[in-house]
């Protein structure tokens, strides 16, 4: 397990065996609290993923024929080393990304259950026997697809790697994956302890790399049956041209622009703290279930404002690895220019600083270690006018809008006007309100009365531009299994 020396170097994971790129190229990965380069990754590309590719096509056989019970166990001696070390794991994932520790730290404690969940599951697989016709035995099977190739993006991609291994080595997949070019570290040291579990060398295979170079080699390859993607939607949407040209299966976890739906008769002081936390607290607004989006009934919506104010006013930024930081930067200095040019077209187009807005030097004294930092302050917009870009476009930061409404039907109306529909939070006492919202809404999760609860046992997954297909639940094996239907006659 790595310390935390600077510049620490990871390598990739390929056959078994710890690895630079072929081409000896590097990228560096900087810790977005101080500015500074804390670690390397190697730059692999297209003759790394076909070695990767070479490695888990080997693998496969001995992986898929293993009995369920086996792979299971397997799986569980995996679930039991990440616990060991996964203390020095979260701190990685922090140090690379910024996400702060009091979401990082119960995150990767959270993804070994889930590892344990899947390694149950493995044992549920079964097919179906259907009674077709007098003298002809019909049953189906489920397979798994073979190599599978998993894409990653940089806001939680521990728990994500953890979490989407998992399942697909369950079923009984052997994988490449290809983690985040800005924050890969914390999956390659969870690498690093693949040699302590009784996964066999293969089934697990890491590059790392540009997402236009390695990650589209890993989605043009003839060997890869299927591609797990999360990241943006505009990635998915080059990711499905991509591997239209050989007609790849595809699960596709994209963007959102949640909406939080405020009524009048909510409990406006738990209402507040889910809103706040919903948006700053959440990985400093990096998280695909972000409440982006604030509708609040126009009679409450000073008073609740308020309120979210003296909230994100008071959070704490600074440290990730602190556990009294509530909210720590954005993830790397592109992600860091696009918010803050968010700030500025929100206010060019007409939004309404409410607070917040200020980023980097402003926010920390000369000489602070995280002057140079890329920290964003919790910042809100007001608008009447849900048609701006504030209101449409997913910023990926600390940065909410907040929109008027007067009737339950015009709340519904703009929270379904988005092209994305991932989630949503309603926040009333009236149940029959809230009854009617659920069905009414446009979106793969809805909370009432919470906000950005995920459970493994749970499916999770968008609507229109937010995806395609699901993870988690007690069916989601079934992303990576084959239906194969069997006709036996018997003369
Ligand atoms: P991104 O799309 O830029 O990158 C995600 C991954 O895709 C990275 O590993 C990247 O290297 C790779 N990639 C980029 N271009 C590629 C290409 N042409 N071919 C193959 N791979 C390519 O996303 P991001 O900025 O890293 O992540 C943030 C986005 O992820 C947000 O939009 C967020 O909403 C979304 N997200 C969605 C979920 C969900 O479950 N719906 C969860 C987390 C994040």
């Amino acid at each position: 397990m790595p310390g935390h020396r600077q510049p620490e170097e990871f390598l990739q994971f390929i056959g078994g065996k710890l690895c630079p790129a072929q081409n000896g190229r590097w990228i560096d990965s900087v810790d977005p609290a101080s500015g500074r380069v804390w670690a390397r990754i190697p730059e692999g590309e297209a003759a790394d993923i076909d070695a990767a590719v070479e490695s888990a096509q080997f693998a496969l056989d001995g992986w898929r024929s293993r009995s369920a019970a086996e792979r299971a166990a397997a799986l569980r001696s995996w679930a039991a080393v990440v616990r060991e070390y996964q203390a020095e794991l979260w701190r990685i994932d922090a140090t690379d990304n910024g996400r702060p520790r009091r979401e990082a730290e119960p995150a990767v404690a959270g993804a070994v259950q889930q590892i344990e969940y899947h390694a149950g599951l493995a044992e549920t697989i079964c097919g179906d026997t259907v009674n077709i016709s007098a003298g002809t035995t019909t049953y189906s099977l489920r397979e798994p697809y073979g190599v599978v190739g998993l894409i990653i993006p940089w806001n939680a991609p521990l728990v994500m790697f953890l979490a989407k291994v998992s399942a697909a080595l369950a079923a009984g997949n052997t994988v490449v994956v290809k983690p985040p070019e800005r924050a890969s570290a914390s999956i390659l040291a969870a690498a690093q302890l693949f040699a302590k579990t009784d996964l066999p060398a293969g089934v697990v295979n890491i590059v790392t790399g540009e997402g236009r170079t390695a990650g589209e080699a890993l989605v043009r390859h003839p060997g890869v049956r299927k591609i797990s993607f999360t990241g943006s939607t505009a990635t998915g949407r080059r990711i499905t041209e991509v591997s239209a040209a050989n007609i790849k299966s595809l699960n596709l976890e994209l963007g959102g622009k949640s909406p939080n739906i405020v009524f009048a008769d909510a409990d406006l002081e738990s209402a507040a703290d889910g809103v706040t936390s919903g948006i700053f607290t959440a990985s400093a607004g990096q998280a695909c279930i972000a409440g982006s989006r604030i509708l609040v009934q126009e009679s409450v919506f000073d008073e609740f404002i308020g309120k979210v104010q003296t909230r994100a006013t008071a959070m704490v930024l600074g440290n990730p690895l602190d556990a009294a930081t509530d909210m720590g930067p954005v993830a790397f200095d592109g992600q860091f220019d696009k918010v803050k040019g968010y700030l500025e077209s929100a206010r060019s187009e007409g939004a309404r600083l409410v607070f917040g807005g200020r980023s980097g030097r402003d926010l920390f004294p000369p000489g602070s270690d995280y002057a140079e930092g890329y920290f964003i302050e919790p910042t809100l917009f007001v608008t009447e006018d849900s048609s701006l870009g504030v209101c449409r476009e997913e910023i990926f930061g600390p940065v909410a809008v907040a929109i008027p409404f007067g009737s339950e039907e015009q709340a519904i109306q703009i929270a379904n006007d988005s092209d994305y529909g991932l989630a949503a939070g309603v926040w009333t006492q009236n149940l029959p309100l809230a009854h009617r919202m659920i069905r009414r809404l446009e979106v793969g999760t809805v909370w009432v009365n919470t906000y950005r609860r995920l459970h493994w046992a749970l499916p999770f997954g968008g609507q229109k531009a937010s995806g395609v297909g699901t993870s988690n639940g007690p069916t989601t094996l079934n992303e990576w299994l084959e239906n194969k239907s069997v006709w036996i006659e018997q003369g």
